[in-house]
């Protein structure tokens, strides 16, 4: 077994998953996914029951439907599930610490799939450029992003 860990941008929220419990790793386009996460899609893990445990904090929900709910981090927004009433939830791809771990296997949704999203992956590419020079800044970017891994304290106390 290995745990798959993840949480917010800010860190209020950390979660660990029994990856011997992943259900199925999906992309859903619906009006209702692109719409939780502000995005053309939104990206899923689900789980079999008992392998989600919340190991920093406490998630907010939104009921969105009479049949699910959507969980986020209430500081910093970030969007983290997907959660039918009495079910696993399922957890927002991108936030786990390792998203290539767990690459998507089914597109679903797919009434709602915008006319554009099938030409993304023939967009010209660019690499991330200097922000700071973009943002104006005479100061380099530092990031307040979490960590990529569990921390013992966060926020890390000022130096
Ligand atoms: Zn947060
Ligand atoms: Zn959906």
């Amino acid at each position: 077994m290995t745990i798959l860990t993840g949480g917010c941008q800010c860190g209020a929220i950390r979660f660990a998953c029994d990856s011997d419990k992943v259900g199925q790793s999906s992309v859903c386009h619906c009006r209702m996914c692109q719409k939780a996460v502000g995005n053309y899609s939104a990206p899923y893990v689900s789980f079999r029951p008992g392998a989600v445990t919340w190991t920093r904090g406490a998630r907010k929900l939104y009921r969105s439907s009479n049949l699910a709910s959507r969980g986020f981090c209430g500081d910093c927004g970030t969007p983290l599930t997907f959660e039918f009433e009495g079910c696993e939830p399922s957890i927002a791809g991108g936030a786990f610490d390792d998203p290539a771990a767990l690459p998507p296997t089914l597109q679903c949704g797919v009434e709602g799939m915008l006319p554009f999203v099938d030409g993304i992956a023939a967009l010209p590419r660019e690499e991330t450029g200097d922000v700071a020079a973009e943002a104006g800044s005479a100061e380099p970017l530092r990031s307040y992003q979490h960590p990529d891994h569990d921390t013992a304290v966060w926020p890390l106390p000022k130096a």
